[in-house]
């Protein structure tokens, strides 16, 4: 038996709770991890919360994101022992998660632990942090560089945000970090931003071309916040959207695309092919500051994991989540 957060559909939705299972229960899958450290995403407080519709399979152990360490193995890449981390294919929403204390897969999902990191910092890093380096790599794919100009980063407090922040200052770039919480102004300078903007200033609807100004953006927000970064986008500039803290839709015309050429990069770590991902692990080992990444995690037990969702919904939660499993 081992403890695992399980949400359990009820009459009006769902309901998750800490509880124990048994290795019986695990899902089919090739390889069994011992799960060491997990996290949590604004993916697994949504299904946590059940605020969205994650969980596409009930009973579900959530938890989108794991590092551990084999226990068994009939997969020819893994054998027992070796150290594995899991970011997505649809774990923690159609087959069981990480927030347990053992995890079964197939193991054409996992990835092996990039050195230099420990488990503990693989979840740090997590799929917000590999989502935001897949979001500077589209950047970089769009011709932005230090050069180009400043780059704008929304919803710069949360796991994405802060995470993007540090890479692109250590990468060199000018970093303007966009947060609804400006009480987080020293954190942010901290890991590397050089101005901070209000997430007020792009709340509401604005002119479909507005004076140019980012070079680059990467957004997790969505909403009317993208579509007012679209019209401030300088000529030619690239936007990594990946992201709908804000909301789902996109108010915004073609303008900044047909008049200045902007591109709307989308970005998806979920299937995301292993080839992209593996660069993306290499490229965080070689521009992710370590102790910047310290400076933006904080731990939080598997017992809690269920009230931090809720505060996590609320905006309330800083930086990124790790959850010691074991
Ligand atoms: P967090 O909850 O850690 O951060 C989200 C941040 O968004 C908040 O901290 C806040 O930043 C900002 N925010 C909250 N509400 C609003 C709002 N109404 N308008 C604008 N900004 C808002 O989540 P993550 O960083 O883990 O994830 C961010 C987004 O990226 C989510 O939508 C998530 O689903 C998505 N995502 C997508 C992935 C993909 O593969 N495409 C992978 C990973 C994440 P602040 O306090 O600074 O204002």
């Amino acid at each position: 038996m081992f403890d695992a957060v399980l949400i359990e559909k009820t009459e009006g939705g769902s309901r998750a709770t800490l509880t124990q299972v048994g290795e019986d229960r695990l899902p089919p899958g090739d390889v069994t991890v011992r799960v060491a450290w997990s996290t949590l995403n604004y993916k697994d407080a949504l299904a946590i919360t059940g605020k969205g519709p994650v969980v596409r399979s009930f009973p579900m152990v959530p938890g989108i994101d794991f590092a551990g360490v084999v226990e068994a193995s009939d997969h020819p890449a893994y054998s027992v022992g070796d150290k594995v981390v899991l970011n997505g294919w649809g774990v923690g929403e159609v087959h069981w998660g990480g927030l347990a204390g053992k995890a079964r897969v197939k193991g054409d999902w996992l990835v092996p632990l990039q050195a230099p990191f420990t488990t503990r910092e693989a979840m740090a890093i997590g799929t917000a942090g590999y989502t935001a380096m897949l979001c500077v790599m589209a950047l970089e794919r769009g011709g932005v560089t230090p050069e180009s100009g400043e780059v704008l980063v929304t919803g710069a407090a949360g796991g994405v945000g802060s995470v993007a922040v540090a890479l692109l200052a250590k990468l060199g770039y000018r970093v303007v970090a966009m947060t609804g919480r400006p009480e987080e102004a020293a954190y942010l300078t901290s890991l590397g931003a050089g101005a901070i903007m209000d997430r007020g200033e792009y709340a509401q609807p604005g002119k479909p071309l507005a004076k140019e100004r980012w070079a680059g953006a990467l957004d997790v927000a969505g909403g009317q916040v993208l579509a007012n970064v679209l019209a401030a986008m300088t000529y030619r500039g690239t936007v990594a959207a990946c992201g709908l803290a804000g909301g789902m839709g996109l108010p915004a015309t073609v303008a900044p695309f047909i008049l200045r050429g902007v591109t709307l990069a989308g970005v998806d770590s979920v299937m995301c092919p292993r080839p992209e991902r593996l660069e993306a692990w290499r490229r965080l080992a070689a521009d992710l500051d370590p102790r910047k990444l310290e400076a933006l995690t904080a731990d939080v037990a598997l017992a809690d994991v269920i009230p931090t969702a809720e505060r996590l919904m609320a905006g309330q939660v800083r930086g990124r989540v790790v959850v010691p499993v074991n």
